[in-house]
């Protein structure tokens, strides 16, 4: 794999959420947001003329509230639910999980270390608290999906997903870059898990750069070792892009001159949907998902 070169102006940002932006955590309610990043995510929105999109298995509610007061394009759900550059929400129909609920609901319940969640557009069966279940887990969605038309099963960290057929990162990125101010930008997808492969296979056939964080065999061309360091990837190109906070001339600065350099305001936010105990955001051993 190659070095990773800072983000150009002329580029378009796909970023997946958890273990990419933030680091995992026991639990997907206690992942934390670094303080910081929402202010780069900001200059990077508007360093890039707002093609900078997040791609992730969360929902796009669950994603607003970690990276608020920030509302950026957004795939939640795999692509299943979309907001366009314009704050648009499209959205594929939404598929009857009822029935499925309601065989996966005994199951899960008879094991303590299962979690099933209920997402609009999706179900979830979360086995971090008990890995040595996944392969009754994979049989049981499979069997409980049974020959259902429209709905497929997603395997990623520690849980197995059942969401519309058809719909993955990579057709969310293809969607979204169809429009302004996307279409015609050299895309870069940013991702962890085995879900993203979708996406870096996507920005790989549009002549762009997938980053994948961490290491194993993967469609990306980049790598870097944790979010920590894909982070830092964003916070230094931000302040180059930026013309630098350091207050450098020539031709960085003369792009943005029309903006007040970020100053980081959200330094203090360290956001979490819910209120988590401190510390509890940052073991990568503990890997959870919403990917
Ligand atoms: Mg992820």
């Amino acid at each position: 794999m190659s070095s990773l070169p800072l983000i150009d102006p002329d580029n378009a940002l796909f970023l997946d959420f958890d273990g990419t932006l933030a680091d995992l955590a026991p639990r997907p309610e206690l992942v934390q947001v670094e303080a910081g990043l929402v202010g780069t995510l900001r200059t990077l929105h508007r360093q890039l003329g707002g093609a900078v999109a997040i791609v992730s298995g969360r929902t796009i509610a669950e994603l607003d509230a970690f990276l608020a007061p920030l509302q950026l394009p957004t795939a939640g759900v795999h692509g299943a639910e979309l907001r366009d550059a314009e704050g648009r929400r499209l959205e594929v129909p939404a598929p009857d999980l009822d029935r499925l609920h309601r065989r996966l609901e005994d199951f899960a319940q008879a094991h303590p270390g299962l979690r099933l969640e209920r997402k609009p557009m999706a179900l979830a069966v979360h086995y971090r608290a008990a890995p040595e279940l996944e392969t009754l887990v994979r049989e049981q969605v499979a069997q409980a999906l049974g020959d259902v038309s429209g709905l497929e099963m997603l395997h990623g960290k520690m849980v197995v997903e059942v969401k519309p057929a058809g719909v993955t990162k990579g057709s969310a990125v293809e969607l979204i870059m169809r429009s302004p101010p996307f279409a015609g930008r050299m895309p870069i997808f940013a991702g962890d898990d085995v879900t993203d492969e979708d996406g870096f296979a996507m920005v790989a056939h549009l002549g762009g750069v997938g980053v994948l964080v961490g290491q194993r065999p993967s469609a990306a061309t980049v790598s870097v070792p944790a979010p920590a360091d894909l982070r830092a990837w964003l916070h230094r190109s931000a302040k180059a892009l930026d013309g630098g906070a350091a207050g450098q001339t020539g031709e960085a600065s003369k792009r943005s001159t029309a903006h007040a350099v970020d100053t980081g305001t959200d330094a203090a936010h360290v956001a979490a949907a819910t209120a988590g105990p401190p510390g509890d955001g940052a073991n990568p051993s503990a890997s959870t998902t919403s990917s």
